[in-house]
């Protein structure tokens, strides 16, 4: 099993009628954790690093570090650098050994997105690597314009367009998901879904997955998605566990065993979403 090419899982997926999660990871418990857990479950999993985070942690260190832990793993593992806003940053994460790397043109015009991700694209497919990209633009859930009103979602004929034009292997869409906390109850735009769904012939990637209603989730797997990424839950699942360690054992003074106690809780909301990832039957 191992380290896996990125389009391998996705299609696995969308023959096995469940969907990929994709945890935002940024130190060694987040990727240890999330590839254990797939292992216990038995399903692929992506472990991704957002390229913001390399003032934290160089992208390579990350890179190599779940990487190893990849090629050890019981089930396909995918490591994938997240949001790459310009070729640069992409290019970097390539060169930093990521398989995959998404670049993110979906604030500029259509042209302009076009032209990025197909330089990204060409450079990547040339070194044997993968790119997801991203139509119509997946905002932040603190702004209600980003993600209620319509305005920035994916149009399915302009997907046709960019997916020839850019050769890209999977695409973010935007249906009503956002970045973040949402200000409000996501509602995902499922049938805008199934047309983009069926205009193009490449797995479809859902961003912004936390907070998202579970029933809407399982749609949106039933209608195309094959990866949902999960950063903002994880994240606060690892808040949550490490204050409850603290708050259980206040004369503790070591953060190794705060960790070690916080393990199971956080394992336990990782279970949960491999769980809810499936299609409905
Ligand atoms: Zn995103």
């Amino acid at each position: 099993m191992a380290l896996e090419k990125y389009s391998t899982v996705l299609k696995m997926a969308q023959e096995g009628r469940y969907c990929v999660p994709a945890f935002n990871t940024y130190n060694y418990e987040t990727i240890a954790w999330a590839i254990e857990v797939a292992e216990e479950e038995k399903r692929p999993v992506i472990v991704q690093l957002y390229p913001g985070y390399d003032f934290y942690i160089p992208l390579k260190v990350m890179c190599d570090a779940a990487k190893e832990l990849a090629a050890h793993a019981s089930v396909p593992v995918c490591v994938h650098l997240d949001h790459s806003a310009t070729y640069e940053i992409a290019f970097a994460g390539l060169a930093a050994g990521f398989p995959s790397v998404m670049i993110d043109g979906s604030s500029l015009s259509f042209d302009e997105n076009v032209a990025l991700t197909a330089a990204v694209s060409r450079a990547a497919h040339a070194l044997g690597c993968e790119v997801e990209a991203e139509l119509g633009h997946v905002g932040s859930g603190s702004n209600l314009d980003d993600f209620a009103t319509g305005g920035k979602f994916t149009d399915p004929d302009e997907a046709v367009k960019f997916i020839e034009l850019t050769n890209v292997d999977a695409l973010a869409v935007s249906i009503g998901n956002a970045h973040g906390a949402y200000a409000a109850t996501p509602n995902l735009q499922l049938d805008l879904l199934s047309k983009i769904n069926d205009a193009v012939d490449i797995p479809l990637v859902l961003h912004g997955g936390s907070d998202i209603p579970d029933e809407q989730i399982k749609q949106a797997i039933t209608r195309g998605i094959a990866k949902v990424n999960i950063a903002t839950e994880y994240f606060r699942a690892m808040y949550k566990g490490y204050s409850a360690s603290i708050a259980a054992a206040p004369d503790k003074d070591s953060l190794f065993e705060i960790s070690q106690m916080s393990k199971d809780s956080v394992k336990e909301f990782l279970r949960g979403k491999f769980n809810l990832l499936k299609a409905d039957v």
